[in-house]
């Protein structure tokens, strides 16, 4: 699904956030991306959903090349991504509804799709009954969630994560998790960046270490 190739990027001359790269990631992997802080891990997913250009290297996703694509190819695909981030990134001044439905509206679906499809994604996350509300009158747990639900309402190619229970209690830790669990488990491909040993050793499944950009260890239990 995923196929990394001497990737590097350096926003600044003479520093390297990621470099030399090389992984794959195949079809319903559930992959944790672990570090310290700075060690790349965010530049790694940014480069991945194509938020940020790499400086070398190539980046294939579903046999697609990512690196080659020009801007229209890649907002395409970045549509088939799904996203999710520590601080949730909802639009506040939309309703649940409208914060899910939003990337179906971009895709040009049709309105009963539409609210079929939201309505499903948001039963899935146990959220239905916030259908109407704004996202300033949910809990942090509860945005997560409506973040995750908007990251699952296309059926997305990956679903990628960075550190998406940083700004939750154990609780809800627990609960996101289940979340990303039960869509990997449906078939999704998941890369979760976490610095939270924690929930590595709860739900043990493949960890790429990264260290000063490079990757360090790829282990699978
Ligand atoms: P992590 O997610 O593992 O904490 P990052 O990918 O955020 O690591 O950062 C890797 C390195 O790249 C760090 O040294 C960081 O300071 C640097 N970096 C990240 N984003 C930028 C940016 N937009 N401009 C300049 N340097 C950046
Ligand atoms: P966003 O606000 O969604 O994070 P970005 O600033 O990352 O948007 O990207 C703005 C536009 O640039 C988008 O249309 C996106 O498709 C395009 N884009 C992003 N990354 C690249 C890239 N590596 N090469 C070419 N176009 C890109």
């Amino acid at each position: 699904m995923i196929q990394v190739y001497n990737l590097n990027k350096s926003y600044q001359k003479d520093s390297s956030a990621v470099r030399d790269l090389t992984l794959k990631v195949a079809k319903g992997e559930f992959v944790y991306i672990t570090g310290p802080s700075g060690a790349g891990k965010s530049t790694l997913l940014k480069l991945l959903f194509a938020a940020e250009k790499p400086s070398r290297g190539q980046i294939l996703i579903n046999g697609q090349n990512l690196t080659r694509m020009n801007g229209k190819k890649i907002a395409l695909m970045r549509r088939r991504l799904g996203v999710v981030f520590q601080d949730f990134k909802l639009i506040n001044s939309r309703s649940v509804f409208e914060n899910v439905a939003f990337p179906l509206e971009i895709q040009g679906k049709k309105r009963y799709e539409v609210s079929n499809k939201v309505y499903q994604v948001l039963k899935l996350v146990g959220l239905e009954h916030k259908i109407k509300r704004y996202p300033l009158e949910l809990s942090g747990g509860e945005q997560q969630r409506i973040a995750i639900a908007r990251a699952l309402v296309i059926d997305p190619l990956v679903l990628i994560a960075d550190e998406p229970t940083g700004n939750l209690d154990p609780d809800n830790t627990r609960e996101v998790m289940e979340l990303f669990k039960g869509a990997n488990a449906r078939g999704t491909t998941v890369l979760l960046a976490t610095h939270d040993r924690d929930i590595i050793r709860r739900f043990p499944r493949r960890v790429l270490t990264l260290d000063q950009g490079r990757l360090v260890r790829d282990l699978t239990p």
